[in-house]
């Protein structure tokens, strides 16, 4: 996989990245929607979290932008692997088990702080116009996840970037941020409360995305709550079904 990242043509690395991107799209947010809509409900396993309607044409709106989001996603996998053949980033050599373990945690920490500061400054009056889009889905669905402005797609998109410069990672490190952020993207849009009476941590981002959705301000986190908690933005949801700062 190394050799072959390193060894293809421009052409060749945008054409792999958009069989990537569509296909992770289209499969998650299939998968989502038939667990979330049909097989939980059948067996009576949770319940929507926001039980309002969509808006019209919703979905409509949704795959398309989210078809120009896969375009840049997948043709924009040029700009990590030009790095590469810049000799500005290098990927490992023959990365342990444990190595390719630290480096998804650490991935993981910095796409939570990355997707913070990004979605902050999309939520300023200067960027708002390039992230309401987003937030045209007030009522989430399984295909929101990829429901941005191109601006926004290429603001998170960039997130591999800085890392690369500053580590070599694994390629299984770099290719598995994409596909789990995708994957959590998708449950955090799904709308649905898989077990309401579990304080599980994927269950709790869920709950604050879309609670995210229908109040605009506050919850700006990707998954876990560490960067709202830290500046002071994380919105709480009383028993009472009010919600506070
Ligand atoms: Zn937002
Ligand atoms: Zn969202």
């Amino acid at each position: 996989m190394r050799e072959f990242v390193l060894n293809c043509s421009a052409l060749e690395i945008m054409g792999v990245g958009l069989v990537f991107f569509i296909a992770s799209y289209l499969l998650f947010g299939a998968v989502n929607t038939l667990f979330t809509r049909k097989i939980l409900p059948a067996m009576q396993m949770g319940k929507p979290l926001d039980l309002r309607s969509l808006s019209a044409g919703q979905y409509r709106r949704e795959i398309q932008l989210s078809a120009v989001t896969v375009f840049i996603f997948g043709a924009g996998v040029i700009f990590p692997w030009g790095l590469l053949q810049l000799g500005w980033a290098s990927l490992a050599v023959d990365p342990s088990l444990s190595q390719i373990l630290m480096e998804m945690l650490v991935l993981i920490i910095w796409n939570e702080v990355h997707f913070y500061i990004n979605h902050r400054l999309l939520h300023t009056k200067l960027l708002q116009r390039f992230h309401l889009p987003h937030h045209g889905s007030i009522v989430t669905t399984p295909w929101t996840a990829y429901s941005f402005h191109p601006v926004e797609a290429l603001m998170l998109g960039s997130v591999l970037m800085l890392p690369m410069v500053l580590h070599d990672f694994s390629i299984h490190a770099l290719i598995f941020i994409p596909l789990f952020s995708l994957l959590i993207n998708t449950l955090g849009h799904a709308n649905y409360d898989i077990n309401p009476a579990s304080r599980f941590f994927i269950y709790q981002g869920m709950r604050r995305h879309q609670l995210h959705h229908a109040l605009f301000n506050g919850n700006y986190g990707f998954m876990l709550p560490f960067m709202d908690k830290l500046c002071g933005t994380a919105l709480q949801k009383n028993s009472d079904e009010s919600v506070t700062r």
